[in-house]
């Protein structure tokens, strides 16, 4: 199985059908140790990323990631729409003028994209970010993707598990960083939303 432009455009539908369903959890987690505005963030970027897919029909790698790249950067004011925005267009650019990614060549793509967040936010593992689930979840991917269905079922596990463990950390970046040692005892909001993308790209490999 490979992931065709069909694919990708599914997997951000339901990306965003996730980021709805969770988005009053979404908020409750940024109003703890943020300002309350992460899930209508990721629901005013996940449906604006979709509208643009429907509009631009790309028929790269490079121009799906642009678009939904874009479309997340121009509509969400928050840390969350300039970096996840970064993820979807280092992943484009590392497809760039392919129709469709094998499971080694989407395992490239996600790489790409988790090193375009670290170099924008300048985050590191442990540091309370979507970080702590995003590198779990590519290397997991990595690890098994040869068979692409389970690699993405591996990494959506491993990204959830990544967020559960963000709890008991001290934010080094972002607002959550502005609260200190107060900041423990809480998910990171941005890690159960990487925690939704890796579980809405195994429903699309599914599918
Ligand atoms: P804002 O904090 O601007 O209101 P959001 O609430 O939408 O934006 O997103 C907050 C999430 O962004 C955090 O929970 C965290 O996961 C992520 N984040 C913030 N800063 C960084 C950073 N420098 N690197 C990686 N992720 C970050
Ligand atoms: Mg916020
Ligand atoms: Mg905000």
């Amino acid at each position: 199985m490979a992931f065709d432009i069909a694919a990708l455009g599914r997997w951000v539908a339901l990306f965003r059908d996730r980021v709805s369903d969770e988005q009053e959890r979404l908020t409750a987690l940024d109003s703890a140790i943020g300002d309350a505005d992460h899930g209508a963030n990721m629901a005013r970027g996940t449906a604006a990323a979709v509208a643009k897919l429907e509009s631009a029909t790309p028929t790269t790698v490079g121009e799906f990631g642009k678009a939904v790249g874009m479309a997340l950067v121009s509509t969400v004011g928050g840390a969350s729409g300039p970096l996840y925005g970064t993820f979807f267009l280092r992943f484009g650019a590392s497809g760039g003028d392919g129709a469709e990614l094998d499971g080694p060549a989407l395992a490239a793509a996600l790489r790409a994209g988790l090193e375009g967040v670290v170099s924008r936010g300048k985050a590191e593992p442990g540091d309370k970010t979507m970080i702590d689930a995003m590198t779990p979840a590519v290397d997991a991917f990595e690890a098994g993707a040869s068979d692409l269905v389970s690699a993405a079922r591996s990494a959506a596990r491993a990204a959830r598990a990544g967020s559960d463990a963000t709890e008991p950390l001290v934010a080094r970046k972002g607002r959550a960083s502005y609260l200190g040692e107060r900041s423990a005892g809480h998910l990171d909001p941005g890690s159960v939303s990487t925690a939704l993308l890796f579980e809405a790209l195994a429903a699309a490999a599914e599918e």
